[in-house]
């Protein structure tokens, strides 16, 4: 066994509750899966997750180097790998592999795209991690000193790299953009963070060199490494300005066919509205968040503490809650003396007080903008910023505090001297959403599975290519 063998092969490692990117990446590999097969093989199964949800008129077979992890499979197993695939060539009509590719070293990376398109008949599927910037998740070895990347990533991918994958082997018939809405930009500051000593830290890496599980991070509640989160925050907010619709995602898939095929993508419409991503409407859902913020969002969040309510009207405090609310909120933007934020809330008869708190990020030192008793319906208080504030890693802190009946419908953002983004929203309906942009070949989607309806900074396909091109 190499040592490489011993990150697979822990027992945490699989079999845990699938992550919501995870979730997303399932549901548009379902809605990919061609008509005219019968037979799929799963290499790098895992656990199962994906092809133990494989329509049950499919034959299934999932593959994995990890005995431990096959145990919690369902399905039809085989322990093997993917640069030597145990069966004969063309035994399965679709052949997929769901975030194995980016793992193989050089040496095997060609080899194992060949073993692909050697057993699979009519279709090959795959599926990686979208324009990843390999060097933020790179740890660094306590015992060796040796600098790795905590999932054993060995590059990155993007659309362009996808489309050409199979070289002239197999043609790509639909590409799709999934898994998170939460890639963030690159970060400038990394190349300074590691000569700093800043590595990331994650409880099952082990060093690929000498086995352990150690590693040294730096302390990240130095004022010097809030320093440069602030100053890419900066960076992030002023490509934000420029090019609004940076909305990006974490996965990006293949459907890659042997022979042409007479397909047609599916599409769906979707409402359209122009507002600006600085710019905060509580009754949307999509732009509060319940567990952390966003590294480099493209449109400003909202905490939803679990005393709060969101609904039509925006939010404000839960019946049952007994305290005050707080709730945290990020703004991409540089914020300077003297830009206006405008907030519409309504009180009625009974008590209730607004404030509005802003934080600056790197000293921490919290300023009152205001505090008011709210008492009519749909009152708007304006408030200039005195003075220029430092965001932390997420963006500029806000923060709003409520008290007794006060709702809390809108929040705009306007700064004083810079340019104010605008972009278009979608309104996504609850349940499986795909973009669409007209393409030739191969078509290009964008899927995502959302519970309830709300508004989305439409994805700007158009531009990722320019990126990648
Ligand atoms: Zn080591």
């Amino acid at each position: 066994m190499t040592r490489t063998d011993d990150y697979y092969k822990q027992k945490g490692l699989f079999g845990r509750q699938p992550e919501p990117y995870q979730v997303q990446v399932r549901t548009d590999i379902l809605d990919l899966l061609p008509d005219d097969i019968e037979s799929v093989l799963d290499v790098g199964c895992g656990d199962g997750y994906i092809t133990d949800a494989l329509p049950e008129h499919l034959q299934v077979v999932g593959l994995d180097i990890s005995a431990e992890a096959l145990r919690h499979a369902k399905c039809q197993t085989r322990v093997g790998s993917i640069t030597e695939i145990p069966f004969t060539d063309g035994s399965f009509d679709l052949v997929m592999a769901n975030d194995i590719i980016e793992h193989l070293p050089d040496g095997e990376h060609a080899g194992a795209l060949a073993e692909l398109t050697r057993v699979a008949t009519k279709y090959v599927l795959v599926t990686v991690p979208h324009r990843e910037q390999l060097e933020a998740q790179q740890a660094r070895c306590a015992e060796c000193g040796c600098v790795y990347h905590l999932n054993r990533h060995q590059r990155a991918y993007d659309e362009k790299s996808l489309r050409d994958l199979f070289g002239g082997s197999l043609r790509p018939v639909e590409i799709r953009y999934s898994g998170d809405l939460t890639l963030s930009p690159p970060d400038p500051t990394i190349p300074i963070k590691h000569g700093q000593g800043f590595f990331r830290t994650w409880e099952k890496g082990i060093c690929p060199d000498c086995g352990s599980g150690e590693q040294v991070a730096g302390n990240s509640d130095s004022l010097f490494f809030q320093a440069l989160n602030a100053i890419c925050c900066t960076v992030w907010s002023r490509t934000l300005r420029d090019q609004p619709r940076r909305n990006n995602r974490t996965e990006i898939m293949a459907l890659y066919a042997r022979k042409p095929t007479t397909r047609t993508p599916k599409t769906q419409q979707h409402e359209e509205k122009i507002g600006s991503p600085l710019d905060i409407d509580f009754s949307n859902k999509f732009q509060s968040v319940s567990l952390g913020f966003t590294l480099g969002s493209p449109w400003a969040q909202f905490h939803l503490p679990a005393e709060a309510v969101i609904s039509a009207e925006g939010i404000g405090r839960a019946p049952d809650a007994t305290k005050a609310v707080w709730i945290p909120i990020r703004i991409p933007v540089e914020a300077e003396a003297g830009d206006t934020i405008r907030i519409h809330a309504s009180g009625s008869k009974g008590s209730g007080t607004l404030g509005l708190t802003c934080t600056d990020g790197i000293s921490h030192i919290d300023r009152i903008l205001f505090k008011k008793r709210i008492r009519s319906t749909d009152r708007c208080i304006e408030v200039r910023l005195p003075e220029r504030l430092w965001s932390d890693q997420y963006g500029t802190i806000l923060g709003l505090h409520l008290s007794g009946k006060v709702r809390v419908h809108r929040m705009s953002y306007e700064p004083a001297v810079r340019s104010r983004p605008e972009t278009t929203f979608l309104r996504l309906r609850a349940g499986h959403n795909i973009l669409y942009a007209d393409r030739t070949e191969p078509a290009v989607s964008w899927g995502l599975t959302v519970e309830s309806e709300g508004y989305y900074p439409q994805p700007d396909l158009e531009l990722q290519r320019v990126d990648v091109e």
